[in-house]
């Protein structure tokens, strides 16, 4: 199977059914998680609304990407998405920073119609001080961003998938729909709107070695950095019913160490310019998210979020364990074996 009818038979597999009215009145999960604003640490409030999804996730989807399982297989009537709103804000204990997922772009309007987002941003207008939305760059325009920047009195941050800024990476590897230059232009719009840009970039999509990626990463952090406020290094996580699933199940594919996420933030911190750089890698230390040997997985992350949080890449300084010889080896003539 090629990987272009592989990613396209997995896009249709994950497609769920149309939903029924009680599953749209529910959003898919909501948690409290440490951030920071500037120095100051803060509680950040998550929330993932059900929505009709990514449609690029219909058409081929990310090669990493299994959200498409968490939406409705329809779009959502405006009172659906009210009723998500209420049920998700009778959680809201006024954190600071407030994150809205959607599992696709919340400012495509087949996701989120244009008065639901208005109020979805308006309720927690006076309340918290940032607000986050994720989008493909296509849909950040003034168009929609004006109307929730005029709702929403704090600072609105945008984040963009970008994920690597080589175009090959992005279009063969990734499998994005659009260029890098598409989503650097995007940063510089919504920042010309006064707002904050902030894009994501995976470490190690498939078929690159350990090595590459982590060259991969840190040269799109410098070449992101000039467009961006804040970069998050994301350590590729292995999803449900993905191309990169199908590749770690035929051992073909292990997660990025947690060894080249250090690296990536060591090296990154030298060519961020004004950038924050921050990494929180989900399923850190388990076999489908990025790990090390087992034994120093904890400190190693406890020590990523540490410089997320402080911007302070000193703490990654003296983290040590005999797994950065095997770790070394796969990072300098490729993987020695894959791990399970
Ligand atoms: S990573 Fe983003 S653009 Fe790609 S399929 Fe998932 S939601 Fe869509
Ligand atoms: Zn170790």
């Amino acid at each position: 199977m090629t990987a272009e009818s592989l990613a396209r038979s997995v896009a249709r597999d994950r497609r769920p059914e149309p939903a029924g009215p009680d599953a749209a009145r529910r959003f898919v999960n909501q948690w409290v998680e440490p951030e920071a604003l500037g120095p100051e640490r803060v509680s950040a409030f998550v929330v993932i609304l059900k929505t009709r999804g990514c449609y690029w996730a219909d058409l081929k989807g990310c090669s990493m990407c299994g959200y498409s399982r968490d939406t409705l297989g329809r779009s959502a009537t405006p009172d659906e998405l009210a009723e998500q709103l209420r049920r998700a804000a009778s959680r809201y204990r006024d954190e600071p920073y407030v994150k809205l997922y959607t599992s696709g772009s919340f400012l495509d309007d087949r996701e989120v119609d244009s008065e639901s987002r208005r109020a979805i941003v308006r309720a927690f207008s006076g309340r918290a001080r940032r607000l986050l939305f994720e989008t493909l760059p296509e849909f950040a325009t003034p168009e929609t961003l004006g109307p929730l920047r005029e709702a929403f009195a704090g600072e609105i941050e945008v984040a963009l998938g970008l994920e690597s800024t080589d175009p090959v990476v992005l279009a063969r590897f990734v499998h994005k729909s659009a260029a890098p230059s598409e989503y650097l232009a995007a940063g510089d719009r919504v920042r010309a709107l006064g707002l904050r840009a902030k894009a994501y970039l995976l470490l190690k999509p498939p078929y690159l070695a350990e090595g590459e990626a982590i060259d991969d990463v840190v040269r799109s952090t410098a070449e992101a950095a000039p467009h961006f406020d804040a970069l998050s290094v994301n350590p590729v996580h292995i999803q449900n019913g993905t191309v990169v699933e199908w590749l770690y199940r035929r051992g073909r594919y292990r997660p990025p160490w947690l060894w080249s996420v250090v690296e990536s933030l060591r090296a990154g911190a030298k060519l961020r310019g004004a950038a924050r750089l921050v990494s929180f890698p989900t399923a850190g230390g388990v076999a489908r998210g990025p790990h090390n040997c087992g034994s120093c997985d904890a400190e190693v992350l406890r020590a990523i979020e540490e410089a997320s949080l402080s911007q302070r890449f000193d703490a990654l300084d003296g983290l040590d364990c005999p797994c950065r010889t095997p770790w070394r080896a796969e990072r300098a003539f490729g993987p020695m074996g894959v791990e399970a």
